[in-house]
């Protein structure tokens, strides 16, 4: 075996799951939808951020989004997610890591993410620093009616920076 590979690839996994609220605003990856009902939470209540910013800090080995920004904290009330989003990937290369690419599964039987689903890319892309084609999105219902709930899967590739 010759020495370890560099750059070295670290791969993390994030998952959330909100209730969804009638007249709160739903703001999915960063993207206001127009919809009836929105995710509940403390923060904007974005599953897609959440999601995807615990598979970045698992990638990079460090506490989870709920140890990180506690729901318990007044200051984050309506927290954009981003802000979420933006201290984990300081975080991670203050560890000298970076993402490489993201794939990201939202499971909603409404509100429909395919209209929505290059606005997202794109701004997930923007946050990530990343091009569109590294940054993965999709859609997927259930077909059995769960329209008062909203899941985020999310897996995160991450590399090490060249010194
Ligand atoms: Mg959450």
């Amino acid at each position: 075996m010759s020495a370890a590979p560099f750059p070295p690839l670290r791969i993390g996994i994030g998952w959330d799951r909100h209730r969804m609220e009638e007249g709160r605003r739903c703001v999915l990856a960063g993207v206001e939808v127009r919809h009836a009902s929105g995710p509940a939470g403390h923060s904007d209540g974005d599953v897609v951020l959440h999601a995807l910013t615990d598979a970045i800090l698992g990638a990079a080995g460090l506490d989870d989004l709920g140890t990180l920004f506690p729901d318990t904290d007044p200051r984050l009330r309506g927290a954009a997610s981003d802000e979420f989003l933006r201290e984990a990937l300081a975080r991670a290369e203050s560890r000298g890591l970076r993402p490489v690419n993201v794939d990201i599964v939202i499971v909603a039987d409404a509100p429909r993410i395919a209209p929505h689903r290059a606005a997202m890319r794109a701004r997930l892309a923007d946050l990530l620093g990343l091009p569109a084609e590294c940054v993965n999105l999709k859609g997927k219902t259930t077909e059995v009616g769960e329209t008062d709930r909203i899941e985020a899967y999310a897996v995160a590739l991450l590399a090490g920076a060249p010194a």
